[in-house]
């Protein structure tokens, strides 16, 4: 068995696996490239091998750097299953769809300012390719073998996001486990995720793989900030990922008012993909930790706004509120109409839940910018902005090692990927430290024969 790292070699988007045997083929997740020019020039690219030639593809969870080129392959001519769990099908659905809006949006943009080399600039792909790909999703439970070409593999529970999931995958008695995004021990909402069982090889991520999470308690917390507005009149704006983070959000907002650690206000969600993906989590229970009833009382914690009409009276809005909207990082979406109304009046708090990228609005904001440029105006900002970094989806260096140290046999050889250069390389070290496994990082397009290795080792 052969295995080829086709992305998130050193870089944490681009997630695609290669694995070859016995003349069949499996890709392991198919994620777009974000982030600088030079990464997304990739996804330009063609993939090494025909995506006809491709018996199938094992999903490990929706978020777009493991989903998003799934409609470029499609499109070019893939017609084999995609295999994933049905939160991740469900997921895709809302996803695929605007990431090629989002594509669509960029060609045009870069047309009407003329800087694309390609006249006219084409969408990586559009509405009909994520069609595409959506028409090749294939549900499969949690736990249960199943065949795929020369192949056999499962899904496990990883935490991390609605239906993500780990993929172990076996040929002639020789395993692979890919970890997938791994979530926290301690996720709010999702169950932990399931221990290595005996694979000879684990590729594990490294997103946060030199990072230790603060235990701080997030209610506490979010309770302090939501007071302090409150006492001054104020509206607490909160720019969120859809997927993931809104529902926390919504859960310790729940929580907040349930046990008193503040004063009930309004909770809403100005985010039409956040509240598509809220209503999923309402009808998804067995995909996570919360009881019928009480997912019902979280998601019923907001008001949810759906038209533009309604999203113009709300930002007009200037009594005390809480206001969930995306994007995450304020680089787009409705949170930009919120931001321009807000941030001139210093009685408001922005709220950030999580990291912001080098070069987002939202780094800008969190480095104490005293203006941001919104719709081509510059907008002064009074409004207290903070940064809490106590949400995230991704387990910390101490979660990834004891989810690895808890493998029922150590596996011979642990592949580092899906983080930066130095967060891999320091995992890489520690696993090799702590767990007294052999661990590398590869490069970019590397093959490895995980046969010949097992003889070897
Ligand atoms: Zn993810």
């Amino acid at each position: 068995m052969q295995l080829s790292f086709l992305g998130a070699a050193s870089t944490v988007t681009g997630s695609k696996y290669l694995l070859e045997a016995d003349g069949s083929k499996l890709l392991v997740d198919c994620g777009l490239y974000q982030g600088v020019k030079q990464l997304r020039l990739r996804n330009r690219k063609p993939l090494p091998i025909e995506p006809t030639s491709i018996d199938a593809v094992l999903l490990s969870h929706a978020h777009i750097d493991h989903s998003g080129f799934l409609p470029v392959i499609a499109r070019d001519g893939f017609v084999g299953p995609v295999y994933c769990t049905e939160p991740t099908r469900d997921l895709c659905r809302i996803l695929l769809p605007d990431a090629a809006h989002l594509q669509e949006e960029d060609a045009g943009y870069a047309n009407r300012k003329g800087f694309s080399k390609h006249h006219p600039a084409l969408p990586l792909y559009n509405r009909n390719d994520a069609d595409l790909a959506i028409d090749r999703l294939a549900v499969v439970p949690f736990g249960e073998w199943k065949n795929a070409g020369a192949f056999r593999f499962r899904l496990q529970p990883a935490g991390h996001i609605l239906g993500a999931a780990t993929v172990e995958v076996e040929h002639a008695g020789c395993s692979v486990l890919f970890s997938g995004d791994l979530g926290r021990q301690d996720d709010l909402l999702l169950f932990p995720p399931v221990p290595p069982d005996t694979p000879d090889w684990i590729v594990i991520e490294s997103t946060y793989g030199d990072r230790f999470h603060p235990q701080t308690d997030p209610f506490a917390s979010l309770a302090e900030i939501l007071t302090r507005t409150q006492e001054r009149g104020g509206i607490l704006l909160i720019p969120s990922f859809a997927v993931g983070r809104a529902q926390t959000l919504l859960y310790c907002f729940h929580e907040i008012f349930r046990r008193k650690l503040a004063e009930p206000i309004p909770v809403f969600v100005n985010s039409p993909m956040a509240t598509d993906v809220t209503a999923l989590f309402r009808r998804s229970c067995d995909y996570h930790r919360l009881p019928e009833s009480e997912c019902s009382a979280v998601c019923d914690t907001a008001q949810y706004t759906r038209t533009p009409d309604e999203s113009r009276h709300l930002c007009a809005r200037r009594s005390p509120a809480v206001i969930i909207s995306a994007s995450g990082m304020a680089s787009g979406g409705r949170v930009l109409h919120h931001l321009r109304g807000l941030a001139p009046d210093r009685r408001n708090t922005i709220l950030f839940p999580g990291f912001q990228a080098p070069g987002t609005r939202g780094d800008a904001l969190v480095r104490g910018a005293r203006s941001v440029k919104i719709h081509g105006q510059s907008i002064p900002v009074e409004a207290e902005v903070i940064q809490l970094d106590i949400l995230s989806a991704h387990a910390d260096q101490p979660g990834l090692l004891s989810w690895l140290a808890a493998a029922a046999k150590k596996p011979r050889r642990v592949f580092v990927t899906h983080g930066e250069p130095v967060p891999a390389d320091t995992l890489r070290r520690e696993i090799q430290d702590q767990v007294g496994v052999p661990a590398e990082v590869p490069e970019y397009l590397e093959t490895v024969d995980l046969d010949r290795h097992s003889n070897r080792a």
